[in-house]
Order: C-alpha cells, then sequence, then structure tokens
C-alpha cells in the first residue's frame, strides 16, 4: 500500500509498503479521508516526541476492509470513522475511567502507524460507525471535534458567559461552535489571519480581533470589563498561554488546548494566580467524546464543511508541510479513496 511515512523530523516520504493485516478483536480499514492536524505539523519540525519511522495522520475516516477473529459488531464495508489513541485499559488511569492518560498509550501517527496510507488496522473498540449521510470528509473531524468536545466540558462553561477563543485554526473554529451551544452569549475570538477571522465569524463569534491591529484585552474589556469568564489558548503559542491568565476574570478559567513545544516553558505569576483563583487546566486528547462527536456532525450541529480550505491526493502529501499555516490555509484534507 501507499503511506506517507514520516522518518525523522523533516523528512516526509510516500512510498509503498505492505499493508497491515487484522490479528484478533482488530478491524482493517480502507482510508478515504485524513485531515492534517497541528500535531503532524509539530511532528514534522521535531517538537513532539514520536517513534520513527511513522506513517502520519490520525482524524480520519474510511470503509471496513476486514476483520479479525473475535470482533463482533463491524463487518466489511461498514463506513466508520476511529479514536486513534490505543489504551492499555489495565493500567490505574485506565481504571479510574481517565483512558486519555493511559500509561500506555499508543497514538496513531505518533507512536503507531497512522493513517496517510491506504490501509490501517485499530482494534473494534476504537471503531465508531458513521451514518450514511456524513461524508468521509466530515466524519474525518470526529477526532478533532471530539477533542474540542472534552476542552469545553473541561472548562465548565455556563449559559450567559462570555468566552475568549485565542486562535481560529480548525481547532479554535470547533471550540467557537461548541462555546456558542453551550451557551455562552459571547464567543470573542482573536486571530493574525484575516481569512481565519472570516471562518469564525461564519461559525458564531460574536466578534473578531486581529491581535496585530487591535489591543485584545482593551477590545475584550470593553464588552467585559472584568475579563472573559473562560480563555481557550487554541493556538499552542507560549505567548498567549502566558497572556491568556491576564485576560480571564478574577476566579475564571483558562484552558491551554493548543499544543506547545515539548520544551516550553511560561512564566506565570504564582500569587497573581492563588489571589485570582484562577483555574488552568490542560486538556487532552479526547476521552469518551467520541460517539458524541459522531452525533453532532450527524444531526449538523457542527459545521466542518467550511474549515476545509485544501484538498490533496495522498502522493502530494509532502505538499501539506508548504501549505500549512499558510495565509489561506485552514484544514488540509488527504484524500485517499
Ligand atoms: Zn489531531
Ligand atoms: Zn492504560
Amino acid at each position: 500500500m501507499k503511506a506517507a511515512v514520516l522518518y525523522k523530523p523533516g523528512d516526509l516520504q510516500v512510498t509503498e509498503m505492505t499493508a497491515p493485516e487484522p490479528g484478533p478483536g482488530e478491524v482493517l480499514i480502507r482510508i478515504h479521508a485524513c485531515g492534517v492536524c497541528g500535531t503532524d505539523h509539530s511532528l514534522y519540525v521535531g517538537g513532539f516526541p514520536a517513534v520513527f519511522p511513522v506513517i502520519i495522520g490520525h482524524e480520519f475516516s474510511g470503509v471496513v476492509a476486514g476483520v479479525g477473529p473475535g470482533v463482533l459488531g463491524l463487518q466489511p464495508g461498514d463506513r466508520v470513522t476511529v479514536d486513534p489513541n490505543r489504551v492499555c485499559r489495565r493500567c490505574e488511569y485506565c481504571r479510574m475511567g481517565s483512558e486519555h492518560l493511559c500509561e500506555n498509550l499508543s497514538s496513531m501517527g505518533v507512536h503507531i502507524h497512522g493513517a496517510d496510507a491506504e490501509f490501517c488496522v485499530m482494534p473494534e473498540t476504537n471503531v465508531y460507525k458513521i451514518p450514511a449521510h456524513v461524508s468521509f470528509e466530515e466524519a474525518a473531524f470526529c477526532e478533532p471535534l471530539a477533542c474540542a468536545i472534552h476542552g469545553v466540558e473541561l472548562a465548565g462553561i455556563r449559559p450567559g458567559d462570555t468566552v475568549l477563543v485565542m486562535g481560529a485554526g480548525g481547532m479554535g473554529n470547533l471550540i467557537t461552535q461548541l462555546a456558542a451551544r453551550a451557551g455562552a452569549a459571547r464567543v470573542i475570538v482573536s486571530e493574525p489571519i484575516a481569512f481565519r477571522r472570516e471562518k469564525a465569524l461564519e461559525n458564531g463569534a460574536s466578534q473578531v480581533i486581529d491581535p496585530l491591529k487591535q489591543d485584545v484585552e482593551a477590545e475584550l474589556r470593553k464588552v467585559r470589563r472584568i475579563g472573559a469568564d473562560v480563555v481557550f489558548e487554541a493556538a499552542g503559542n507560549l505567548k498567549l498561554q502566558a497572556a491568556a491568565v491576564h485576560l480571564v476574570r478574577r476566579g475564571g478559567h483558562v484552558v491551554w488546548f493548543g499544543c506547545s513545544p515539548s520544551d516550553g516553558r511560561v512564566e506565570v505569576n504564582p500569587y497573581y494566580i492563588n489571589d485570582a483563583e484562577l483555574k488552568i487546566s490542560g486538556s487532552f486528547n479526547n476521552p469518551f467524546a467520541t460517539a458524541r462527536a459522531v452525533n453532532m456532525l450527524a444531526e449538523k450541529k457542527v459545521r466542518v464543511d467550511n474549515l476545509i480550505s485544501h484538498r490533496i491526493g495522498l502522493d502530494d502529501y509532502p505538499q501539506v508541510f508548504k501549505l500549512f499555516g499558510g495565509p489561506d490555509t485552514l484544514k488540509l484534507m488527504v484524500l485517499t479513496a
């Protein structure tokens, strides 16, 4: 089969390799669409620990092409999406209901082979059927949407809240939609790229701010003098992560959602965090949220079609990192079938 393999940071090649076979409890999937994630870019530039060589990609959909012994709920021809995180279900974290913190976590496209390929295998327990009216491209958003659902849940948004989202990439746009659906009275989005600000407005932002031309704090305080109830940092930018602490109100909640460099450091003032009783949360992966992501797409409660800026074939995968982060780039979708 054809696959986009990352041999080491900066060295990605589309090559032929042997297709995997499903073991006991595993499902073989013919991949149709796979979205490009900020994590893929971090892997490419070397900012994210991984096991090389690895087939990149983890946001995908496809069709069941075969099943291993013991698979009960799926059969060839089923249209599916996948939670790409393989967990052990034996460690203490798995057994306390925190599977995303599994001590033996293997994530597709990071520790085990991913989905920018013609085929992959995953345990049946990670595979979710998608309804006929949800396209493969839409279903490829289930993983990032499930991560956004987890982040929005952690944030504890209350009806009427003011929410600030910093960064309107794919994740920022999904968080914006979910925050509005969670009842936020205002979802203010700060984003330096004009194309992305337009998308944020299409996706339910009540107001957008260009941080290169406007003072984010001043604009925010015009609508909410005391600051936002919840601030999402959705860019993985260390400066924004530090700034978020001073944009949230006293007693508010900062969610560091973006994936920052693994050796990054942010300076915060513990006295202020204590005095203002701030909550700062990380948000990692998508525990128990994939089925709900499928439901939201099935019922059209979240819009993803307008987030795809480019569609490319697997052979052209090396183009991905030239387009990534560009002024007219949002979600890049790799079409494999
Ligand atoms: Zn992702
Ligand atoms: Zn575990």
